[in-house]
This record gives C-alpha cells, structure tokens and sequence, in this order.
C-alpha cells in the first residue's frame, strides 16, 4: 500500500487530532512506551489541539460485546488512572476521558466529543482498537471501512506508534489515506536512527541474542553484508553451533565448538544455519563457552547452557570495542534467573563504556538492563518487531 506524504506536525493547529499510539502495556508493568509519546501529545496541545488517542492493548483472545468492554480487563478504561498520572508527572494538567466507541455502529458517542472536551479535558482515550476485528483484518476493505468511522471523528491524524508499523492496521495504515497525517516525534527519532544502521560507520558489529531464530533471520541476513561480525549468543546460538559441528572441517572449527548438550536447537533451522555459516565465516562470530545449569525433567538430569561463558565474554569485547557502530537485539543469556544475567550486564557495560555508536533494539533485552544503563546507549528502541522489521527491510 502507498501512502501520502507526510506533513509536519507544526502545521497541525487548534484541529481535532486522532493520534495512533502505542500505550502497549498491558500489565502495566512498563511505563517508557507512554512516557515516549508525551512529548508528541505536549507539542499538539500546546498548539491547541484536542486530541483523540488510540492505541491497541495486549493481545485480544476473544471478542467483548460492546457492553462488556469497559469490564474487560483488556479495556482501555484501566488505562486511564495511569494516563492521568503520566500526563501530570509531565506537567500536562489535562483529564483524560475514557470513550469507547464501538458502544454505538457509528462511532456516534465519540462523534459528539464535544461534551467530553468541554470543561479542562482536551483529551480523550478510545477503547482497545483490536476489540473490532476490521482494524487488523487481513481484508483491506474491512480495514478501510473501519478508518473510515475513525476519520470522522479527526481533521488530522498523527501517528506515533512505531512499535505497530510493521502491522498493517486500519489506525496506522488506511486512516492515512483519509486524513492528512504527521508521525510523531518518537516515530521520527525512530525512523531517523535506525536509518543510520542501513549505512554504518565501519567496524559494524551485529550482537544477536534472545530466541525464536525464525523471526530474527531476515534481520541477519540483511546485516550480514553490511556489517563487519555478527556476534550471535542466546538461544540463537544453539542452532548455529549444531549447524557449525556439521560442517566443523570445512569451517575449521573443530576445536572451538563448546559443547550443548541438552539446549534447545531450532532443528528445522539448522540448514539455513550451515548455510549462512559458509557464505559468511570470518563474520559469524559464535561463543566458545558456556555457562550450565542442570534440571530435572521427566525424572532425567539435563544440562542447558544458560549464558556464554567469560572466554566468550572476552572475545566479544574485542569486536565491540573496536568498532564504530553496534546494534544489539536479544539477552546473551536466561537473563531472568540469576546468575544467568551475568554477561548479559557486563556486555551492556562495555558497550556504554566504548565510544562507539549503539543502538539497543527494543524487546526483552530493554528489560533486563534497567533504565540506568539504557540511558548511556547511543539510542534505545522502544519498539520489538517493528524495529528488526524495519532494519530487514
Ligand atoms: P528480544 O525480545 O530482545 O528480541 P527474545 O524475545 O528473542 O529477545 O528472547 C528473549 C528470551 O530469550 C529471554 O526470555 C531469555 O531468557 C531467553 N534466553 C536467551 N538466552 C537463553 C539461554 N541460554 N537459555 C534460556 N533462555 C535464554
Ligand atoms: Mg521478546
């Protein structure tokens, strides 16, 4: 699908606005994805604007009838005490008000916002958009139709949910066919630093951890040719050295391999690993220790690799302190149980330590290091998918 351009958010002024965020956070135990739109909402009210956020929350099992939804524990109306407090932790003293808008076919009970924008308000949050099917149908013209009802409600349309733009949904995608829209100012910084990932500054190191090698190969196959090493580690790691002790003679491997035992390898996967390992191997850069834990699983010992070990360690500061740009995805390690966290901090410390230009790129990796240390990279996604969708592209 082609879109317009974009205009720029100075222009959209004393308008009605319907802004796509990203307020994602169902268990509301992760505050940065709001905290990052509130500069966006800042500049439009300030420009006096009244606002309409929609955002998608959690992942919706079963359809709520609309008189249901305010109870759903999905609904955005839990939101809403949280919302306030971050808009007045910001110094934004407005009331946000929550609306749902599937309570009628028409959209009729936002329609007539004006009431909910009388008095301090200029703030209202919509419910859950995934509680109606057409937003994220696979059927464009039910998507279409859906944008449709939102784009009555708006004169403009700002769009600040990054972390959603590689998901073709009626509030991120056919609504900018019908309104003028501008991104916002996350999705901007967003799209203008992992812009820079696509031309590196040489050396260019790729580290590559956490799980699920299937969703991260179109990144590493994309990065391969631009970058210098690709460190990989996590569960990833484990598909690559099996791959690896295949083809052991051809690598000249042999002896560095360590060893896996009972560590999970993506086995389906394996061929593409052999495959990448021979097109790239001075690039593909694999642990050489491990760290172990052992548990017992239908009464049998097993023994899994939780971390990479220190030799590892070492041999990945070489790289990440001689180069000029990195791009980190996924935890070295099974970061949530100590001590298995261990390399997962000491690689982040490094990293902050050096003068190199890094970029950590969203997920769980955010989460196991802490705000202290995300303040020290160059630049911290907040998106997950979005972010490796984008740099594969
Ligand atoms: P991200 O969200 O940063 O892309 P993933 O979701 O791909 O990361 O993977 C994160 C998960 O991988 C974490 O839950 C972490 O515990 C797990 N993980 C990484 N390495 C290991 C390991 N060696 N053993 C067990 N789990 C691991
Ligand atoms: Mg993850």
């Amino acid at each position: 699908m082609t879109l317009p351009q974009p205009i720029s958010l100075d222009k959209i002024i004393k308008n009605v606005v319907l802004v796509r965020v990203s307020f994602d956070v169902p268990n509301l135990d992760n505050l940065e994805r709001i905290k990052d739109a509130l500069p966006t909402l800042k500049q439009l009210l300030e420009q006096k604007n009244k606002l309409i956020l929609v955002t998608k929350w959690g992942k919706v099992k079963e359809l709520p009838k609309p008189e249901q939804m305010p109870d759903h524990q999905l609904s955005t109306s839990n939101l809403l005490p949280v919302l306030q407090a971050e808009l007045s932790d910001f110094g934004l003293e407005t009331k946000p008000v929550y609306v749902n808008q599937f309570a009628s076919p028409d959209f009729a009970a936002v329609q007539h916002s004006q009431q909910y924008f009388a008095g301090n308000s200029n703030l209202v949050l919509l419910e859950n958009a995934h509680f109606d099917p057409r937003e994220k149908s696979k059927n464009s013209q039910e998507r279409l139709q859906i944008a449709g009802e939102y784009a009555k409600l708006a004169n403009f349309v700002v769009d600040e949910a990054f972390a959603s733009s590689h998901r073709l949904e009626a509030t991120n995608a056919e609504i900018k066919t019908l309104r003028p829209f501008a991104l916002g100012l996350s999705y901007t910084r967003e799209v203008a630093n992992l812009e820079k990932l696509k031309k590196p500054k040489k050396p260019f190191v790729v580290l590559m951890g956490g799980a699920k090698l299937e969703t991260k190969l179109p990144l590493l196959q994309k990065m391969l040719p631009i970058s210098d090493q690709i460190l990989v580690a996590g569960l990833l790691a484990f598909t690559f050295i099996k791959a690896a002790k295949l083809n052991a003679k051809k690598l000249g491997m042999d002896s560095d391999l360590p060893e896996i035992f009972d560590s999970f390898v993506e086995e389906n996967f394996v061929p593409q690993a052999q495959e990448l390992l021979l097109q790239y191997p001075e690039k593909i850069i694999l642990p050489v220790d491990f760290v172990y834990d052992e548990i017992i699983k239908d009464g049998q010992v097993k023994k899994l690799a939780c971390d990479i070990g220190h030799l590892t360690i070492t041999k990945f500061v070489t790289y990440i302190q001689a180069c000029q740009s990195l791009f980190w995805n996924g935890p070295m390690g099974f970061f949530e149980k100590p001590p298995f966290d261990k390399a997962t901090h000491q690689i982040a410390q490094i990293i902050t330590e050096s003068q190199c230009f890094s970029v950590l790129g969203g997920g769980d990796t955010n989460a196991a290091l802490g705000p202290e240390i995300l303040a020290k990279f160059s630049f911290v996604s907040m998106a997950g998918g979005a972010t490796l969708d984008f740099l594969s592209r």
